[in-house]
């Protein structure tokens, strides 16, 4: 019998698939990990059960323990598979800004949600940030994994996605791709490519115009879960070659390219990976093939970037003029 005795053991392992339609006229293989493929349906899942296994093993979160993190996000619904089925408690605090639908899914795995005001001042008692650290002092048993500062998110990389690129392309990937929020990808993937190849793996990051990484000054975007208005100590400056920065509209319209063109329903940073893999690949050869990774699924984004009233209301169906455009290969 061929079956998996946990939701835990399908953590990773996703396919790569070649993106075909997208890519016409480029001479280099453009190959993407997609992410989705996981339980949880992002490439967070990864970094939850490596996280908790570590606190596990140095006493950090013990049986019965509590798990707290602000986090609304693909993070949440990770650690909460992991915690539901290791039988840890997971309390989550989330601005209200955050849509219920997300809110519901973190609850539907058996999570506690705690939403906090969106419009009081960081120092706030109702803060988001005030809330969750009064939860963890007062929760017995509580454990934070801080997915910012935690070193098992981008060990996880090292040890997971990293060997599965150089496995599943026979070590002939010449570039990797991705974006970066908390960093944790980028860094550890890229590290294990760089050192496994010794050095010949070009490590390129995406990045939303406006954020930090590509040296703008935090100003808002659309796109979630990348780019920051500071450098979180996950993200490990020194293992990116390059970064290429990437307009909301461009992202938006690549991530409704890919559910149309390769039947990829994917979220919105995947796009914009996709746009930076595509400039990338550019100036490449035949013989290179560019990897870039896809971290969550569409299904969250239904009602704003596969929505044509929401795009419409930004502007963002229109067609891209060159001078706007940063991946101008669309
Ligand atoms: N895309 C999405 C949708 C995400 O949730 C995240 C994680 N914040 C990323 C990309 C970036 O991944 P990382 O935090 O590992 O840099």
């Amino acid at each position: 019998m061929h079956f998996h005795d946990s939701m835990i053991s399908l953590v990773g392992n996703t396919p790569l698939l070649r993106l075909n339609r997208v890519t016409e006229g480029l001479g280099a293989t453009v190959l993407a990990k997609v992410e989705y493929f996981n339980p949880g349906g992002s490439v967070k899942d990864r970094i939850a059960l490596r996280m908790i296994e570590a606190a596990e093993q140095s006493g950090a979160l013990r049986p019965g323990g509590t798990i707290v993190e602000p986090t609304s996000g693909n993070t949440g619904v990770g650690l909460a598979i992991v915690a539901q089925q290791k039988g840890y408690k997971c309390i989550f605090v989330c601005p209200d800004k955050v849509s219920t639908d997300k809110i519901n899914v973190l609850r539907a795995y058996g999570a506690e949600v705690v939403v906090c005001p969106t419009a009081v001042d960081p120092e706030h008692p109702d803060s988001y940030y005030n809330v969750s650290d009064r939860l963890v002092r007062e929760t017995p048993g509580a454990w934070k994994p801080d997915q910012y500062s935690n070193p098992d998110n981008p060990r996880s990389h090292y040890e997971t996605t990293g060997p599965e690129l150089w496995k599943q392309t026979e070590g002939r990937i010449t570039h990797f791709v991705a974006g970066i929020g908390t960093g944790g990808t980028i860094s550890g993937t890229g590290r294990y490519l760089k050192e496994i190849s010794d050095g010949k793996v070009r490590i390129i990051g995406a990045d939303p115009e406006g954020s930090v990484y590509s040296g703008g000054s935090g100003r808002p975007y659309l796109v979630e879960g990348v780019g920051e208005d500071f450098w979180p100590s996950a993200y490990d400056r020194e293992v990116t070659d390059e970064i290429i920065a990437v307009s909301d509209k461009d992202s938006f319209q690549m991530t409704r390219r890919l559910a149309r063109e390769e039947g990829l329903l994917v979220g919105g940073s995947c796009g914009m990976a996709v746009v930076a893999a595509l400039e990338a690949a550019k100036t490449l050869d035949p013989d290179d093939v560019v990897v870039v990774l896809l971290p969550d699924s569409g299904r969250g984004y239904l009602s704003k970037i596969f929505n044509d009233d929401w795009m419409a209301d930004y502007g963002f169906l229109e067609e891209s003029g060159p001078s706007e455009s940063v991946g101008d290969v669309l």
